[in-house]
């Protein structure tokens, strides 16, 4: 068996067509679609992120807000910022870019955001309701890797899902949106592996998704035959040659490249459907952000 390689990027382009609609239309009402980014300091990561999203949201039509105090403001002056962007109209949403300097608090900058512009599901309140299966903003990544299954057309009641990582941002939000959906779902993590018991719950999975940061953990031992196997992982890896040397670029400096979690080729022979990386679960996360931008916008607007 050859697994179905999931065009992540169609679906990525069809959601965007869809998004660009829905905010065209209410731009055509006067309203406007919006996220700010608060980074404070000059984190790389955070900068990165941040640059992509400003450059996300000119591709989308939607305003950008860059709210970037000084690494040495005040925690009291953060929250007044992040307050500020709350009242701000223009703003949908506010996507708070972690890592903070030390003397500012994850948690106080958190539980300022307006509950209905946390749009990738930081607030501990937005994240109760979505442990309950109430409406609220399901974060990015989880609801990517949901989208997926969906087009999939996967039936959830009752199949096997294991996930492998249990961060907050990512692996337990997805075992909830799958719990909530009536599957039986199984969480594992590093002290699985420590335990030595992976394999024996990845190996029963009917849908395998990966989120664990590491690359190559997953091998086809570790999946069962015709499994739908999701890679979240992203992660920088050198290119080596058939000797196992790294290969040079021009400048003299080991070729890097992008890999995910899942040893591709060998575990592509044993699944029935996989995605990529790149070009994976990360092409539709920043559709879903947005989707969760429009909503937002459409619940500050009465409209929903
Ligand atoms: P994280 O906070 O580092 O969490 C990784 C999780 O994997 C933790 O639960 C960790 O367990 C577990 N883990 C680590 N090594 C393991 C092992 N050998 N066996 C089993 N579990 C193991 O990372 P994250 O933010 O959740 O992100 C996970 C991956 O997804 C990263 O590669 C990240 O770059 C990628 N990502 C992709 C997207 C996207 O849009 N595609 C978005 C966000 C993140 P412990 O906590 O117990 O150590």
């Amino acid at each position: 068996m050859s697994a179905r390689v999931i065009d992540c990027v169609a679906i990525a382009e069809e959601l965007k067509v869809e998004l660009k609609k829905e905010i065209n239309k209410l731009n055509a009402k006067g309203i406007t679609v919006g996220i700010a980014t608060v980074m404070v300091g000059d984190d790389f990561g955070a900068r990165m992120y941040r640059g992509q999203v400003e450059k996300f949201c000119n591709e989308m039509g939607v305003e950008y807000t860059d709210a970037h105090p000084q690494v040495e403001t005040t925690e009291e002056d953060v929250v007044r910022i992040v307050k500020e962007l709350n009242f701000n109209k223009k703003v949908s949403g506010i996507l708070p870019l972690r890592p903070f300097p030390e003397h500012i608090s994850d948690y106080a900058i958190i539980n300022s955001i307006d509950l209905n512009k946390d749009i990738d599901c930081f607030h501990p309140f937005n994240m109760g309701k979505l442990t309950l299966g109430e409406i609220t903003f399901a974060p990015a990544t989880p609801a990517a890797c949901i989208e997926i299954m969906d087009r999939e057309r996967v039936n959830f009641e009752g199949a096997e899902i294991c996930i492998v990582g249990h961060s907050n941002i990512v692996g337990k939000p997805i075992s909830i949106l799958c719990l909530n959906r009536n599957s039986t779902t199984t969480t594992t993590h590093i002290f699985t592996s420590m335990a030595g018991n992976l394999e024996k719950h990845t190996t029963v999975a009917d849908i395998l998704v990966v989120a664990a940061g590491k690359a190559g953990l997953i091998t086809k031992d570790h999946i069962k035959e015709g499994a739908f196997v999701i890679d979240v992982g992203i992660n920088r890896v050198k290119v080596l040659d058939e000797n196992g040397n790294p290969v040079l670029n021009e400048k003299g400096k080991p070729k890097t490249k992008t890999v995910g979690d899942v040893e591709f080729d060998s575990v592509k022979e044993k699944a029935s459907k996989i995605t990529p990386v790149p070009g994976g679960v990360g092409a539709i996360t920043n559709m879903m952000l947005m989707k969760n931008t429009v909503k937002a916008a459409k619940i500050q607007s009465k409209l929903l």
